[in-house]
């Protein structure tokens, strides 16, 4: 009767002890939600979402989703008179704003959107001039309407939220007096 118990035990902490192992190795890891509020972007609502959903259509390892009522946010997005530019406090979380001195100039707007959100992903101003860099910024023409991430930087996001690298917080900026 001892024995039929201790077998029963065993049996059920093998049991257990595979469910965990099913759960410990998942085939896909999910993907990090970060939610963005919109609501202060003024006449830039639709143009933030859209640079939300460039990213989502680029990157596996993070999503950026409005955020629902009631939740604290991981970005906040406003829009003002001064040059678009970004505050990081931490990888996936900070402020950006969509300013109308480069909207005012012709700068694309998705653009900028889908660049100020690659600062809040990790990536740092890249002024190479090209407009196929998407952190290029402002260094590529004002002509330029390439709004997709390349594919050196969407891999860096993904590789960044893979491990949960840590980062500083940083001021970016679209152009102007601060780098
Ligand atoms: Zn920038």
């Amino acid at each position: 009767m001892l024995l039929r118990k201790v077998a029963a035990a065993i049996v059920a902490a093998l049991a257990v002890l595979g469910v965990q192992a099913v759960t410990a190795a998942p085939a896909t890891a999910a993907p990090r939600i970060l939610y963005y509020d919109a609501s202060q972007a003024q006449e830039f609502r639709a143009v933030v979402t859209q640079g939300a959903q460039i990213w989502n259509s680029r990157v596996t390892n993070v999503r950026l989703e409005p955020v629902p009522s009631g939740r604290t946010p991981n970005i906040r997005v406003y829009a003002d008179n001064g040059w678009p530019r970004t505050y990081t406090s931490s990888l996936g979380n900070g402020t950006w704003y969509m300013g109308r001195q480069a909207v005012n100039q012709g700068y694309y707007q998705p653009r900028i959107a889908a660049h100020e959100f690659g600062h809040i992903l990790g990536l740092p101003d890249r002024r190479t001039g090209l407009c196929a860099d998407l952190m290029s910024g402002s260094s590529a023409p004002v002509s330029c309407t390439n709004a997709n991430p390349n594919t050196r930087e969407a891999t860096t996001v993904n590789n960044s939220f893979a491990t949960a690298v840590t980062a500083r917080p940083q001021t970016f900026t679209w152009a102007g007096a601060a780098a």
